[in-house]
């Protein structure tokens, strides 16, 4: 069995009156993240992360925020695709580990909720599946509640 490590790391502007999406749920929050798609940050260093696994290239090479094809994407539908992409090649995810830095709101009543969304697109088991929030102090632009940065890392294995 061949197994592969990737990781993923994305950053989005915080935009008021904005829906805010974070791992493919919405949060209840009066701002949201400036993007071409939903801007769903926390799914776009995941597809990275996993594309990185394969050494698939990039979100942006796949996704480009220039095409009108991907305007106002749902991730969601960017993860769905990655994982095909993957699968294409042999590859099935085994697990991912998703860290938020975000000054507000708190993410706490959504973490659960996140990992089994993200865990039914992987097509792998919740308990696989981790998504960890922090603050950064009132530190940087995160803590200024400028943006929302995200880091990812994901294993997918491939039967050889
Ligand atoms: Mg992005």
């Amino acid at each position: 069995m061949q197994l592969r490590i990737g990781q993923g790391y994305d950053v989005h502007a915080i935009g008021a009156g904005l829906p805010m999406f974070l791992g493919g749920v919405q949060i209840d929050c009066p701002f949201g993240f400036i993007a071409h798609s939903d801007g769903d940050v926390a799914i776009h260093a995941l597809c990275d992360a996993l594309l990185g696994a394969a050494a698939l290239g990039d979100i942006g090479l796949h996704f480009p925020d220039n095409s009108p094809e991907w305007k106002g994407a749902d991730s969601k539908d960017l993860l769905a695709r990655v994982v095909k992409m993957l699968s294409a090649e042999g590859w099935k995810v085994n697990n991912a580990d998703i860290t938020i830095a975000l000054q507000a709101p708190k993410l706490r009543p959504y973490i659960d909720p996140m990992r089994c969304v993200l865990a039914g697109i992987l097509g792998i088991d919740a308990g696989a599946v981790s998504v960890k929030a922090t603050t950064t102090e009132r530190l940087g632009f995160v803590g200024r509640g400028e943006g929302c940065e995200v880091w990812a890392v994901a294993t997918i294995t491939k039967e050889s």
